[in-house]
Order: C-alpha cells, then sequence, then structure tokens
C-alpha cells in the first residue's frame, strides 16, 4: 500500500453508496501479502478472532498468528505476515481468506478508509488501491458487514476516541506509569475474557468508560 493515498475527494456516511464492491475478491489477494504491522486490531476484532478460533490472546501470539507492536504511541496487536511468505497467517493456499466471516475491521473496510474529524466518523474511498478494475457501488455500512452497523460505527468512533485521549495522557506521565498504563490496557481489553450477553459493543463502550474514569480521563467525545 503507498504511502500517499488517493481519494475520490468525498467523506461518506455509513448509509451512502460507494464504489467499494470488488465482487469478493476473486482471483486476488494482494492486500492479504505485505501489510507489514498495519492490520492493527480493536478489542472487537480480538475478541471475534479469540472466539472463532478457540484460542487465548496467548496463543494467537505464540503461534505467530499475531504480534503487539507501537501504533499511535500504545502497544496493540497486529496480525503478524509469516515471515517466510510474508502472507497473512490466515490467507488460505488457494488465495482466499480463511477467517472471512471474522476478519478485522481493516481488513472488511479495504479499499475504504476511515475518517475522523470533528468528534465524527466517515468513510473515504482509496481510488488506487484495490486492483479490481469494475468495482460496483454498495453501501458503505453493508461492504463493512457488521451488525448491528450503528452500534460497530459508534464502537470504533468511541475506541478511536479512547486510544486519542489516552495518548495524550501518556505523552505527560512519567515512564513508570507509561508502561502501567500500557499493560493495563492491552490486558483488559484484549487479554481477558468477559461475558457480553449478546451485546459486545455495550460491554466495550462500559469497558472504555470505567477505564477513562480509572485514569481519570473525563469523557470527551473530541
Ligand atoms: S485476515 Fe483475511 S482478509 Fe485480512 S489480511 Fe488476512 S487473509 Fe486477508
Ligand atoms: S486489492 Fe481489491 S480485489 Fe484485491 S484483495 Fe484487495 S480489496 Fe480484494
Amino acid at each position: 500500500m503507498s504511502i500517499d493515498l488517493k481519494t475520490d475527494g468525498r467523506f461518506y456516511e455509513p448509509e451512502e453508496m460507494v464504489r467499494a464492491n470488488c465482487q469478493d475478491c476473486i482471483g486476488c489477494c494482494d492486500c492479504c501479502t505485505g501489510m507489514g504491522d498495519t492490520i492493527v486490531l480493536d478489542p472487537y476484532d480480538v475478541r471475534m478472532l479469540k472466539n472463532n478460533c478457540g484460542k487465548t490472546m496467548e496463543q494467537l501470539l505464540q503461534q505467530g498468528l499475531l504480534s503487539l507492536g507501537m501504533a499511535g504511541g500504545l502497544i496493540l496487536p497486529h496480525i503478524q505476515m509469516n515471515p517466510e511468505t510474508d502472507c497473512c497467517p490466515f490467507l488460505s493456499d488457494e488465495g482466499r481468506c480463511s477467517i472471512h466471516a471474522y476478519r478485522p475491521g481493516i481488513c472488511r473496510l479495504f479499499p475504504l478508509g476511515r475518517n475522523f474529524e470533528d468528534g465524527k466518523l466517515t468513510y473515504i474511498l482509496l481510488t488506487d488501491e484495490c486492483k479490481k478494475q469494475n468495482r460496483s457501488k454498495i453501501k458503505v455500512s453493508q461492504w463493512i458487514g457488521i451488525k448491528p452497523a450503528e452500534k460497530y460505527h459508534n464502537f470504533i468512533l468511541e475506541w478511536h476516541t479512547f486510544r486519542k485521549n489516552l495518548t495524550a495522557l501518556l505523552a505527560m506521565s512519567e515512564e513508570a506509569r507509561i508502561k502501567e498504563i500500557l499493560m493495563l490496557v492491552l490486558k483488559t481489553f484484549y487479554y481477558e475474557e468477559w461475558l457480553d450477553e449478546g451485546d459486545i459493543f455495550a460491554v466495550l463502550s462500559e469497558k472504555i468508560k470505567e477505564m477513562e474514569k480509572r485514569l481519570g480521563m473525563g469523557y470527551t467525545t473530541e
């Protein structure tokens, strides 16, 4: 993926149509190779992987499927490309995603990107990134494919805001405190198991609020 990403200049709402539909990527797996540490996972992504792969966070790391790395000043998990093939470890020999139904949010989005501005989340179309010609139009929320779409959208915005505010807090903290907070966030959102009684987004939202309160971050949504 290039660093200078081109878009069509538009900012799409979740219910708008966008020319992103590459017809199931048939015959192409370009964005499943050579992605480095860019497929950063949020707590929902990891929860889906753990539940559907039947593995703990520790096992996902030990088995070389995920790694931990720095992302925006935090230690967060990302998909670990196979060091020999430079392919995603979830890419099958047939060039298909073996975890398609519970693949991470970043994989779902492509060739869309997220735009966070003025406390709002919209979507952009990365016009030169998908190799597939003649992409058809599809509703943004349908392309992402996580239900309920509105709750997922709100979670992504809340998680982004939390990360941004946390980064600001860390910038003002002593080294020992920074380590403590980074470990606490990893443990709470990625390692720990929790019950959600069918509404994972409500649980995640509550966990974010609890963490904000615990760290004295307030409830800003900017
Ligand atoms: S998780 Fe699936 S869609 Fe995402 S990079 Fe890996 S193989 Fe591709
Ligand atoms: S480049 Fe486009 S068609 Fe190819 S895998 Fe990525 S999204 Fe699918």
